[in-house]
């Protein structure tokens, strides 16, 4: 009946369905949530906001490639996406750059270190904060102190339960200190958002003869992997299966769980015009939440009315409910992820793909990017896990 069996219909699911449909194979998808789109997701709420159920999420990219695809299903609504930081009180732009240090020091002292950064850096620099801190010159450590710990130290611990130092370094990197008056946190060309939202630009996706979709169906419930081959409700199935959940979890945590971190979004609504005046607002030195967005300011809605949500991180246990969003890099993870995978290695036409079946931290556009070749490499008959 099918040609190949898709599980998981979230950015990568969504992408490697339509590419493997428009080649003419027959596709389900699975999906064990009760819509499509992973944590993508978003829908209105009960005042007609549009909110994102697990969490903003802003599309930005340099890569072509996965804006002209994405551009196939949507219109954008395009704007720079700044967040600030709430340090005692006090709103300063985040990442860390001159505006912010223009802010945070009196104007002499500014200006000097301005010119320091600029010429031991350059202009439009980008240094991670870990970098910073192991400078030589002590002028140059006092602001990356400041940032550390006002910035990166308390955040970090909220949402990684480990220091800045313990996680792995391309986490922080993500947002390193700008050598530039750049408000924005994200320098890609691309940035905004699907102009209907992300769930219509899926669904248009999603669309096509050949995908059929069911929603609300756990895929261990249809599939099993033996040691060398996949069983379709119970018989020998030949096509291809793409897996976007976790590895763990298709052998019922055998050698125990990966580790995650979660989050609990606990979304308000206000009968006020504003709350926050910024889409983002990421509490860096206080409270037990990381951050809250206001949605309008992240959509461009207008509404009477607002919403906002903040976001609790928590150590995933794999209890009823909870959601694994972040994978935490680390040699035993990374250990542990791979006696999973081994045990797929004898199976043919099995693909791991995604934010958790290949356990990485991958943005929206790098997803987009990771499914097309998947699916060119499927098509042209020319690879194996
Ligand atoms: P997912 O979206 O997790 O989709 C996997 C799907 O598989 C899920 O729907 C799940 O229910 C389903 N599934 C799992 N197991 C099974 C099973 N057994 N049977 C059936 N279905 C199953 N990226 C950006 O580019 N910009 C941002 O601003 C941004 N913000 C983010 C904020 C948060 C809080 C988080 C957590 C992530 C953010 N990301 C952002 C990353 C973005 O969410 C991911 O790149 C993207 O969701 C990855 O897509 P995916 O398909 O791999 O995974
Ligand atoms: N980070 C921080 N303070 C901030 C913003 C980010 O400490 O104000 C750190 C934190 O460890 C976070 C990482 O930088 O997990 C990456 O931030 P990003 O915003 O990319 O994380 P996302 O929410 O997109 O996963």
């Amino acid at each position: 009946m099918f040609d190949s069996v898709i599980i998981g219909a979230g950015v990568a699911g969504c992408v490697a369905a339509r590419e493997l449909a428009e080649s003419g194979k027959n596709v389900l998808v699975l999906e064990q949530r009760d819509h499509i789109g992973g944590n993508c997701y978003d829908e209105k709420d009960g005042h007609g906001i549009l909110i994102h159920k697990y969490g903003p999420h802003i599309f930005h990219t340099k890569e072509q490639r996965a804006y002209d695809y994405l551009s196939r299903f949507t219109e954008w609504y395009e704007f720079g996406h700044e967040v600030v930081a709430n340090v005692h009180g006090k709103l300063i732009p985040v990442p860390f750059n001159l505006n912010t240090l223009h802010m945070v020091y009196k104007k002499e002292e500014a200006d000097i270190l301005e010119k320091k950064l600029v010429e031991e850096f350059g202009m439009e620099s980008r240094v991670p904060i870990l970098k910073l801190r192991e400078h030589q010159d002590p002028q140059i450590r006092q602001i990356a102190d400041y940032v550390y710990e006002n910035i990166f130290l308390h955040y970090t611990m909220k949402q990684w339960g480990q220091t800045p130092e313990e996680i792995d370094p391309a986490v922080t990197g993500r947002v390193p200190v700008l050598i530039s008056y750049d408000n924005r946190y994200f320098q890609e060309p691309y940035q905004g958002m699907p102009l209907n939202g992300y769930t219509s630009m899926f669904e248009s996706m999603l669309d096509h003869s050949n995908i059929t979709i069911e929603t609300g169906t756990d895929a261990r419930r249809k599939l099993t992997f033996t040691e060398s081959q996949i069983l379709f409700e119970g018989g020998a199935f030949e096509g291809e299966v793409i897996y976007t959940g976790p590895v763990d979890e298709l052998f019922d945590c055998r050698f125990g769980r990966l580790p995650y971190r979660s989050l609990n979004f606990d979304f308000e609504y206000l009968d006020q015009e504003d709350y926050q005046g910024h889409s983002v607002v990421n509490y860096t030195v206080s409270e037990k939440f990381t951050r809250i967005t206001e949605f309008k300011y992240l959509t461009g809605q207008k509404v009477p009315g607002t919403t906002i949500v903040r976001e609790y991180p928590f150590a995933y246990t794999g209890a009823k409910g909870e959601i694994p969003y972040y994978a935490i890099a680390g040699d035993e993870s990374r250990r542990l992820y791979e006696k999973y995978c081994a045990l797929l290695a004898g199976v043919p036409n099995v693909y791991l793909l995604g934010r958790l079946a290949e356990y990485k931290y991958y943005n929206i556009d790098a997803m987009v990017i990771k499914a097309l070749e998947l699916t060119d490499k499927i098509k042209e008959g020319r690879t194996k896990v």
